[in-house]
């Protein structure tokens, strides 16, 4: 860490403390040279979320993976390229802004399905039902059925 005053490569921290939420570290410090002081924060990039799959195996997250798999449920469907884009990336933002880098992989089907529900209806019936595989024929009616009544989402 340079100073950012004379440039001088040695510093030493005078105080330490973490922002409220935890994730930024707050730093002062005081160049060895210069004596004058600045302050950095430091801050965790990329957690490197970790997929639980439901056979309890690990899996490190892929959202090229999510992605595709999006792209399947919405082929021939219309649907522009930036709406998928923005779809996967809120969906990491969800999954980052959680306090575990541990994720169910039942929990990204949910949120996938709670984004088409609102996006594509076709689409959102072909994900939930490789997804959710639907245990009977009852359970996939309902969910038609209130589709078409239309579903109040948040
Ligand atoms: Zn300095």
């Amino acid at each position: 860490m340079n100073c950012p005053f004379c440039m001088h490569d040695g510093t030493k921290v005078i105080d330490k403390r973490a922002t409220s939420d935890g994730n930024i570290n707050r730093r002062r410090r005081e160049c060895l040279k210069c004596s004058k002081r600045f302050t950095t924060y430091e801050q965790i990039v990329n957690m490197g979320l970790t997929v639980v799959k439901k056979d309890g195996s690990l899996q490190s997250f892929d959202k090229e993976k999510l992605k595709n798999g999006i792209l399947k449920a919405c082929e021939k469907r219309d649907i522009p390229n930036d709406k998928i884009d923005a779809t996967v990336n809120w969906i990491e933002a969800k999954l980052q802004a959680r306090s575990s880098p541990r994720v169910n992989s039942t929990l990204i089907g949910e949120l996938v399905m709670k984004k088409l529900k609102m996006l594509d209806k076709v689409a959102y019936l072909r994900f939930a039902s490789v997804c959710r595989s639907f245990d009977n024929i009852k359970s996939f009616e309902k969910e038609l059925k209130e589709l078409k009544r239309g579903v109040k989402d948040e």
